[in-house]
């Protein structure tokens, strides 16, 4: 039986590759990503060129994808998992790849990197020692509010820093959500981590949703808040 492995990449600057990452990539043959440009973009930066079998994998082709995979790796031929930016399976397709290889008892080794997860919450200044990682936030803003109205309940009882993954063309809308639910409270937004305009901001929600009304912002973005009080008197 082969291995999967799960292989982190940076999540904007090619340089954030670790060498454990680099020498996987260069050794296997099977590399299961989401885009195969960008994955090629990646491998070319690293010094791998041509003869990789890039299978894509992604949300709307994994039921078809899993059982291939599966079969290479019973063939023992080890794949390597990649997506997109950062680690697989965070707020990106993989988990659903991991689960039912290791339900097939085949081995899966996870191979750590960067995750905007993570970057952004150090950066932010807020509290570490517990956070809650909310993915993406509801599209639909009935159950966007309902999802924040129950996190406040939740917060008040485990203080904890909130972290959201978040696009340019909704930010906006999240925004007035969270302000609806949670009142103008401080938040941090972590814009373009790793990249040239990286910009780690924190003002009111309100300051944020006038800025980004008037221009909608470039790049990938990451909301951070916590309701605990940090300068208690
Ligand atoms: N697997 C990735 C990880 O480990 O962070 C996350 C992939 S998810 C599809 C994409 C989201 O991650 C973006 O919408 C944004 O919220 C966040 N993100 C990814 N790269 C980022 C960056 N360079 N700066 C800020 N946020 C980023």
């Amino acid at each position: 039986m082969g291995i999967l492995f799960i292989v982190a990449t940076p999540i904007g600057n090619l340089q954030d590759i670790t060498l454990r990452a680099i020498e996987v990539l260069k050794r296997e043959e099977y590399i299961a990503c989401e885009d195969t440009r960008m994955a090629a973009r990646l491998l070319r930066h690293i010094g791998i060129r041509g003869d990789k079998m890039l299978v894509s994998y992604f949300e709307h082709n994994e039921e078809k994808r899993i059982p291939n995979i599966i079969n290479v790796l019973k063939n023992g031929k080890n794949v390597a998992l990649i997506s997109d930016a950062g680690t697989p399976g965070i707020s990106d397709p993989g988990f659903r790849l991991i689960r039912a290889v290791l339900r097939e008892g085949i081995r899966v080794e996870a191979i750590p990197g960067p995750s905007a997860l993570t970057t952004a919450l150090v950066a932010s200044g807020l509290p570490t020692d517990k956070f809650l990682f909310l993915g993406f936030l509801p599209l639909k803003e009935g159950n966007r509010i309902r999802l924040l109205q129950n996190l406040k309940k939740g917060l008040k009882l485990i203080e904890s820093t909130v972290i959201i993954y978040e696009s340019p063309h909704k930010i906006v809308k999240n925004l007035k959500s969270i302000m609806d639910v949670f009142g103008d409270i401080e938040i941090t937004v972590a814009r373009e981590l790793t990249k040239i305009y990286e910009e780690v901001r924190t003002e009111n929600v309100s300051v944020f949703i006038t800025k980004y009304s008037e221009n909608k912002p470039k790049g990938e973005l990451v909301v951070l808040f916590t309701i605990k009080d940090l300068n208690p008197s």
